[in-house]
């Protein structure tokens, strides 16, 4: 097969910059201090020492975000001259943000090439019309001002993207701190934007773990708009309650993937393998819940364990990769820990190299109730249930404390648009899985989240009424 990708100009990148992931404020770099280490999963090694920002520090972000935010709200053709350039500079720039996030992350190579990257820079794109339309298609709607971001590890360049492209395009200004365990690529776009003109202040990255986040969360700000866990979801919703701050929260998920009896199964089998096998199944829209119909579950199982042997787990550099590395030893043992203490159904594993690499497994015969079949993972594990009726389908399906996605596989175009709107979360997909665009709304129910990212819903969340910033006496008075 092809040579690896070779990781020489992303690691030269990081030692011309002192080795060091800090903070980018006010259109300058600093402080960079070492005060923990990144590492690249799939090696252990350190790839670079991290800044944790303090209150402080925060603190000085939020106010150069303050600083530029009415002169960048001013001018939608302006904005959209930027992040124009911000996208097309991540173009040029794309093989070492590929590079990047995959020794960062762990994640293929084929992925951040062909998914992350690309998907990223369609966001900026996207929303670089946007910016130029708000004047004519939201002519009642301002910015909110600055906005607070917080992202997980999991996706680092695209959920920066999906955070920093709707925000500056309807005229906000940001402070975004990226996870603790993959800043790089936040870093490789800090200076994208200083080579796209981006105006001082306008973009700000902290980085830091979750004290820094906690810290912004408290900070003055206008908004949070935070991805990651549904625990951290929630202290976040408790911190900002009454502060009248804007909130969004995209979270965890346990989505079913429902097979019916009449779909076609190897498209199944094959969409199982971008559900659950896609980014080591650290997906929070991961099809992590396997729902088939009990006549074929025999047959369905067969198939996907031998498409499972074909799934080749390794060097995340190398192109013919489709399983990288888990992103961090904490996250490998929580992944290991779960899968152990479960002591039901059929456990099936491929193999995986020594290391931080787990084997893709999938676990039938499970109860619905189950805690396997109840908790996200967050790891390359599916786990399986079987059921009878359509109606047993859409039960089980519902019956978590999450709503982020659901896919439904059949033949039968009226069974599944009968299912569709009786599944309760945010996104269905039919006959397909893990697809997302720029113009559709992305977002979950109950412990999943609230608030949309994406599309208008998306973009009028990082707006409001003119005229609204009004307190109550001010307009009573
Ligand atoms: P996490 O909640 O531990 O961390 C997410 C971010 O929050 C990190 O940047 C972290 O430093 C920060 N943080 C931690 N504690 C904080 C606090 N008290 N206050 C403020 N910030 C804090 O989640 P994770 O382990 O990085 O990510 C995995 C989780 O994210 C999974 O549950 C996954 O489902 C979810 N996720 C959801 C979506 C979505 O769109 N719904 C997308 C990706 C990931």
């Amino acid at each position: 097969g092809p040579a690896p990708e070779s990781s020489k100009e992303a690691l030269q990148w990081i030692a011309d910059r002192g080795g060091i992931a800090g903070h980018f404020i006010g259109g300058k770099w600093g402080p960079l201090r070492d005060d923990f280490a990144t590492n690249n999963p799939a090696t252990g090694e350190k790839l670079a020492g991290v800044t944790k920002g303090t209150a402080e520090e925060v603190a000085t972000a939020v106010t150069a975000a303050r600083k530029a935010q009415s002169a960048w709200a001013k001018s939608g053709h302006k904005r959209a001259r930027v992040l124009y350039a911000i996208a097309r500079l991540m173009q040029k720039h794309s093989r070492l943000l590929a590079v990047m996030e995959s020794l960062d992350n762990g994640k293929p190579i084929r992925e951040s090439r062909d998914i992350d990257v690309p998907l990223a820079i369609r966001h900026f794109y996207h929303h670089a019309g946007f910016a130029q339309l708000m004047k004519s298609e939201l002519p009642d709607r301002e910015a909110l001002g600055v906005c607070g971001q917080i992202i997980p590890w999991n996706f680092p360049l695209l959920m920066l993207a999906w955070k920093i492209a709707p925000a500056l395009a309807m005229g906000n200004t940001v402070v975004l701190k990226p996870a603790e365990y993959t800043p790089m690529t936040a870093m490789v776009f800090a200076e994208i934007c200083r080579e796209a003109g981006v105006p001082a202040g306008v973009v700000n990255i902290v980085t830091g773990d979750g004290e820094t986040g906690a810290a912004l969360v408290e900070a003055d700000v206008d908004k949070i708009a935070f991805t990651g866990s549904t625990e951290v979801g929630r202290k976040i919703r408790e911190a900002t309650a009454g502060s009248g701050k804007a909130l969004s929260l995209e979270l965890g998920g346990k989505s079913p993937y429902i097979v019916f009896d009449d779909a076609d199964l190897d498209s199944a089998v094959e969409g199982l393998v971008d559900a659950i096998w896609f980014n080591q199944g650290q997906v929070c829209c991961a099809g992590s819940r396997l729902l088939v119909q009990e006549g074929i579950a025999e047959r369905f199982y067969a198939k996907l364990k031998a498409r499972m042997q074909g799934l080749r787990v390794g060097d995340p550099l190398d192109k013919c990769i489709d399983v990288g590395a888990i992103v961090d030893p904490v996250q490998l043992q929580q992944i290991t820990a779960m899968v152990d203490a479960n002591t039901e159904g059929e456990k099936f594993q491929t193999t995986a190299p020594e290391g931080c690499f787990y084997p893709p497994t999938l676990i039938t015969g499970l109860h619905p109730a189950s805690t396997l079949m109840q908790e996200e993972i967050f790891g390359p594990v599916l786990v399986a249930t079987t059921f009878r009726t359509p109606a047993e389908a859409v039960e089980i399906a519902n019956n978590t404390r999450y709503g982020l996605a659901a896919s439904v596989w059949s033949e039968n175009i009226n069974l599944a648009l009968d299912i569709a709107p009786k599944l309760a979360c945010g996104i269905v997909w039919v006959n397909g899985t893990n697809m997302m665009d720029a113009a559709a709304g992305f977002g979950g129910v109950r412990e999943s989240g609230f608030g949309r990212e994406g599309g208008w819903e998306g973009l009028s969340g990082y707006t409001k009424p003119k005229g609204n910033a009004k307190t109550l006496s001010q307009i009573t008075a």
